[in-house]
């Protein structure tokens, strides 16, 4: 039976890509319908009740730049907010906050329901209808039919997903969620590539069981961050801290004990697992010389007792759990809520994938989410709103979204994932952008607001408060671009406190936060010169790009050099061990790889700026 009303874009999965999938689409007026197998689960953070950090707060300040949902709800949920590497450059810090699990849940959810163009309705989607290489809607388990003109697939880790306790397994999608088995047998048998991957999560435990004497109190930070571009301290539910403990040698040894029945040491988890999120049965074994190990010991919720104890993910025996987690500090009494379990399912090969995340065989399949090989709730919201936005975009017959590595790490996320694929769950790390000081958190809104507007995703509200920002920067700019001290000016004395050199010539406030012992912050204290702007968040902006004026126009001058030669094609057949100077590793590398173009081979990870150079010089000569 055929639903009576025809849908524009069909989004399937009610997790993080899908609720942000489904939420861009109907924003930019498509009409919309979220297929999900529980609503009661929309929004549902799988494993530990956190968002953001380095790498991944970037993503989270970009989603919420082009009007997405996770910044907001994070604002809403957030029980303890911090800025990482804070004493660092402005490129690496990143927002973290521990999420109220319930509390992120139901503020998606609030804004999944409000959202207009969008439409909910539970049940498992089992099949795909295709015609013609073209995808024409879904089946739901009960036989109903939607048609749609695109869909977009977000069922994260629930394909042919299977759940490892010791050598115990059951097939689950997640622990409490049953997995999806008809819709994986149906995407097996179309011509994408598949593989399968792993992931864990650690025990849950009781904190009324737990000596928090025993640990180091972590308080989150004071003034607290926002993560929101439209968020606002009175957001913010009540603020507690988390706490830290550590493993030590005896927790070493009972998890060496019971080794022998690991399903991944055994060979019973045949998918690769998240290298930088291992479990503590892979952490011992990878970094045996370490006694030690920190672990987070996170909160769930301002009402649950269940805390997460972020470190020690295990798919060890239930005896092994308890007997590993009472030998730590502060545990010694410890209940355990909910087992620590991994989970296997079938992920989809990236590279069958355009840059839009439709898929290159079937016109109007979107993927997004950890079914295209990654992890984490940002790169998959990240993904989803991608994903949703062109499946719009297709709809509407307009031009798609494709961002550049330069101008997001979105960009980056979708670049990596489709033209280098991936072998094991995906993260994002600052390390992965070559950019990285044009793709701070502090100016997502100044990359891609303007670009959200353009195609419908962001809202009068938000391009209200983003122009009235940028209003107040530009005219701060100005103002401390014109306004003069010379060595004879009242300000001068409190000046000369500050500033290592004393001022013996004229300077342009501009100039004078130039200097790095100075901040716009302590300028704006000296009476004569202040007060300046109060908004704290366009306040840091204004002294960001002074201070990093120079080093940002360098980026922007090697982007312009590496634009150039992105399309400069290198031939098929191209002998790389020819070219004297690169080393064995690159030449390997390069000839599996085969780049159809220098831009291709410059993202491939291992390939340096002076081999690329190395290149371009000997096409120069023999091209
Ligand atoms: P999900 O959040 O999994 O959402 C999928 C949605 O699709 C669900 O709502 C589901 O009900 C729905 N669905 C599935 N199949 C169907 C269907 N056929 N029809 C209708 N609806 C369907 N991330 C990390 O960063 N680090 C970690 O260490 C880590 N460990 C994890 C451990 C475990 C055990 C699990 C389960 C996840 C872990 N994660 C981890 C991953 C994190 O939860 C995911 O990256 C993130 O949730 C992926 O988002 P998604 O939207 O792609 O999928």
């Amino acid at each position: 039976m055929f639903y009576q009303q025809e849908f524009d874009v069909i989004v399937v999965g009610g997790g993080h890509a899908g609720t942000e999938a489904a939420m861009a689409s109907a924003r930019m007026g498509a009409n919309t319908l979220l297929l999900t197998h529980n609503i009661e689960t929309i929004g549902q953070m799988s494993c530990n009740p956190a968002i953001g950090g380095i790498g991944k707060g970037h993503l989270v300040k970009e989603i919420d730049a082009l009007g997405g949902a996770m910044g907001l709800a994070t604002d809403q949920a957030g029980i303890q907010f911090r800025t990482l590497n804070s004493s660092k450059g402005p490129a690496v810090r990143a927002t973290r906050a521990q999420a109220d699990r319930t509390l992120y849940r139901q503020a998606i959810r609030k804004m999944v329901e409000e959202q207009p163009n969008l439409t909910l309705f539970q049940q498992s989607c089992d099949d795909l209808i295709v015609e013609n290489d073209q995808v024409t809607g879904v089946v739901t388990q009960m036989g109903l039919k939607f048609k749609a003109k695109s869909v977009v697939l977000t069922v994260g880790t629930f394909l042919g997903g299977t759940i490892h306790i010791g050598l115990e397994n059951y097939r689950g999608g997640r622990a409490g969620d049953p997995p999806s088995v008809a819709l994986a047998e149906r995407l097996r048998a179309l011509p994408f590539r598949v593989d399968r991957l792993k992931t864990g999560t650690p025990a849950r435990l009781d904190a009324r069981s737990l000596d928090f004497s025993k640990m180091q109190a972590q308080p989150g930070d004071d003034p607290v961050p926002m993560v929101s571009f439209m968020g606002n301290r009175a957001m913010h539910p009540k603020q507690i801290p988390c706490y830290i403990t550590h493993t030590n040698e005896r927790t070493h040894e009972i998890i060496r004990g019971g080794l022998d029945r690991s399903p991944m040491f055994t060979g019973v988890i045949e998918g690769v697992g998240p290298r930088y999120c291992p479990s503590i049965e892979d952490k011992i074994t990878r970094f045996a010389d370490k006694s030690s190990h920190q672990i987070f010991v996170e909160p769930e919720g301002l009402n649950s007792m269940e805390v997460y104890p972020n470190g020690i993910s295990t798919s060890l025996p239930f005896d092994i759990q308890m007997e590993l987690v009472r030998s730590i500090n502060g545990f010694e009494n410890a209940h355990i809520v909910r087992p620590g379990y991994a989970i296997e399912y079938d992920f989809f090969d990236p590279r069958d994938l355009k840059q839009t995340l439709e898929t290159k065989y079937i016109k109007g399949l979107f993927f997004a989410g950890q079914i295209n090989g990654t992890t984490g709730y940002e790169e998959a919201g990240a993904q989803g709103l991608v994903a949703g936005a062109n499946a719009a975009l297709q709809v509407k017959q307009k031009d798609p979204l494709v961002l550049r590595r330069d101008q997001a790490y979105m960009g980056v996320l979708i670049d990596d994932l489709a033209t280098m694929g991936t072998k094991e769950p995906y993260r994002m790390f600052t390390s992965r952008a070559e950019y990285r000081l044009l793709l701070r958190e502090d100016n997502a809104d100044m990359r891609l607001t303007a670009l959200g507007r353009e195609i419908g995703l962001v809202d009068d509200a938000r391009w209200a408060s983003f122009n009235h920002k940028m209003e107040a920067v530009e005219k701060e700019q100005q103002r401390l671009r014109g306004q003069w001290i010379h060595p004879e000016h009242s300000a001068a004395a409190s000046l000369n406190e500050i500033l290592k050199n004393p001022v013996s010539r004229e300077h342009s406030l501009e100039e004078l936060i130039r200097r790095p012992e100075m901040t716009y912050r302590k300028l704006m204290q000296i009476d004569e010169l202040g007060p300046g702007i109060d908004d704290p968040i366009a306040a840091e902006q204004v002294e960001i790009q002074i201070k990093y004026a120079g080093y940002i126009a360098r980026q922007m001058d090697e982007i312009a050099k590496a634009q150039r030669h992105e399309n400069t094609l290198l031939p098929d057949d191209f002998d790389y061990s020819k070219i004297s100077g690169l080393s064995n590793e690159v030449v390997a590398k390069l000839t599996e790889a085969r780049p159809e173009t220098i831009g291709k081979a410059s993202r491939i990870s291992g390939i340096t700026p002076a081999a690329i150079s190395l290149l371009l010089v000997y096409l120069k000569k023999h091209g």
